[in-house]
């Protein structure tokens, strides 16, 4: 996606890519991380503010309790150590939509340290092997406001204003400069996202601004790396604000090749803020000179250190889930599912759940897995909808999968009662008592069926009785096609084997 730039790949190949990634995630709490605003996406500009996340003087902050405990939770669920006592520091700069004058943040001693993820990627022979990606910190800060830009470039163009998102409480994710490439990147976030969801801390929502990601890149000469290792660290340009995994995947990949063109060309790399043009799928420069900011942290003095303490660590991890990792091993091993179908049901934390309720209830879990992954993700999926707006209810689901267990219906049927539930938005139970599939489950009717088919394909007959026993169901599908799809599916595999045995 990313424009492309004509280096050959002998010139890529001398380069080790080295990326770090700073992770900013909005916290769900109902209030704001210091007043009582409302901490709620949207709205009119400018009314969810008050004097102190305005920043008038002489209001004080007062730290959100809720906010702590996400932090704790975000941060436990990314491996992280837990400082029992850490301090809020004040990053001072100057921007518009900071009416303070500063960010009330965490510098040196930060509420957690040395988590790690490990995300799948491929060593130098291109065999796929677990990496470990280390996280240096999770601190807690408050998120600025919003300039909005109306007119571009031109005589009338103005900036507006929004506070609304100001004192928005986040936790900002340091990763260790550990990932090699744009790959990576891609599944260390949507590990991260997934992590993150599965503990409810936040919504991740990327469009509305909840998860943000800035990407750290710089390039190096392999022969130097094999040499120097991380003292060999090339300088890096930061790409910043880009609002989807799948962008910040090109923003790398463009980045890198960028770096490494500046580098053949006998040029060096700046370090510099860039900004990622989606249409034109490149990076560009956004602050142009080699700054060092000097945000002169202090700590805040209008805070008191923040102690989280043991017995309180203990009470918010009580509120841990099973995270997916987890899941999915336990799933494979309990229900005897594919790695694949496990990590597809565990994906996401509500159709995990759902799979779960659903399949204690059932006589097979295998079944439930089975028809939710295929015949109600593709209904869902044609359909636009989401799981919770599926027409089969956890009932529905269940008794559907119990029907077929029990062969009372064929999957023939099921795909049909499944699609009027789905057009007619109406649960399972209904559309089955209503379209109950006429089956046959006389024995002697299928029997006859069967006999006639048996006289129709003697050729058939004679693989089965040579030894080749899977023909069975060539004369299963030949009688439920007969009996249009009505036979009693486990019946009738019952009485073609018996038939062609006799
Ligand atoms: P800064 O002081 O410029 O903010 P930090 O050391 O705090 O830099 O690191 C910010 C992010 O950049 C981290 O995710 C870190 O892993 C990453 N990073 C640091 N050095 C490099 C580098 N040379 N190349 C790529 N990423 C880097
Ligand atoms: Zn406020
Ligand atoms: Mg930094």
């Amino acid at each position: 996606m990313s424009a492309a730039l004509a280096l050959s790949p002998e010139v890529l190949a001398k380069y080790q890519p080295v990326i770090g990634l700073e992770v900013h995630v909005q916290l769900l709490t109902k209030t704001k991380a210091f007043c009582g605003c409302k901490n709620e996406y949207g709205g009119e500009p400018n009314t969810h503010v008050c004097p102190v996340c305005l920043g008038l003087p002489g209001a004080l902050p007062v730290l959100n309790k809720q906010a702590v405990e996400y932090a704790v939770l975000a941060a436990k669920a990314i491996g992280c150590e837990i400082r029992e006592t850490s301090i809020f520091s004040r990053k001072n700069y100057f921007y518009p939509d900071s009416p303070k004058g500063y960010q009330i943040s965490q510098f040196d001693k930060p509420i957690a340290e040395n988590g790690e993820l490990i995300v799948p990627g491929f060593d130098a022979a291109g065999n796929a092997i677990s990496k470990r990606i280390g996280i240096t910190r999770l601190h807690m800060e408050e998120d600025a406001g919003k300039s909005l830009h109306d007119g571009f470039a031109d005589s009338a163009s103005r900036t507006y204003i929004d506070l609304n998102r100001c004192g928005t409480p986040l936790v900002e994710i340091v990763s260790e400069p550990d990932l090699r490439t744009a790959d990576e990147v891609f599944e260390y976030l949507t590990k991260l996202k997934e992590i993150l969801l599965y503990t409810g801390v936040s919504d991740c929502n990327m469009e509305e601004g909840s998860l943000r990601c800035d990407a750290n890149v710089s390039v190096m000469l392999k022969s130097d790396w094999e040499a120097r290792g991380t003292a060999a660290y090339g300088t890096k340009a930061e790409v910043k604000n880009v609002n989807s995994f799948r962008y910040i995947r090109a923003a790398v990949e463009y980045e890198i090749e960028r770096q490494i063109g500046v580098i053949e060309d006998g040029g060096r790399v700046v370090q510099e803020s860039r900004l990622w043009n989606n249409a034109e799928g490149r990076t560009y420069s956004m602050r142009s000179k080699e700054q060092a900011h000097d945000y002169r942290y202090f700590p805040e003095p209008d805070l008191p250190a923040l102690v989280v303490g043991a017995e309180w660590q203990k009470n918010i991890l009580s509120a841990m889930p099973e995270l997916p990792e987890a899941r999915r091993a336990r799933l494979a091993s309990e229900y005897g599912l594919s790695t694949q179908d496990a990590a597809t049901l565990t994906t996401d934390r509500e159709l995990g759940d759902f799979f779960q309720q659903a399949a204690a209830l059932a006589k097979s879990p295998k079944r439930v897995a089975a028809i939710l992954l295929s015949e109600i993700t593709m209904r869902l999926r044609g359909g636009e909808l989401v799981l919770g707006q599926s027409p089969v209810s956890l009932n529905g689901l269940v008794l559907a999968a119990d029907l077929a267990e029990a062969g009372e219906i064929s999957s023939k049927q099921l795909k049909q009662l499944l699609d009027s539930c789905f057009t007619e938005s109406k649960d399972f139970a209904f559309i089955y008592d209503r379209d109950k599939p006429q089956q046959i489950s006389d024995t002697s009717a299928i029997e006859a069926m069967i006999d006639e088919v048996i006289a129709a394909n003697p050729a058939q007959v004679a693989q089965f009785k040579g030894g080749k026993r899977t023909v069975s169901a060539f004369f299963v599908g030949q009688v439920m096609k007969l009996s249009k799809g009505q036979a009693n599916p486990a019946l009738l595999n019952e009485l073609v084997v018996k038939k062609l045995d006799a």
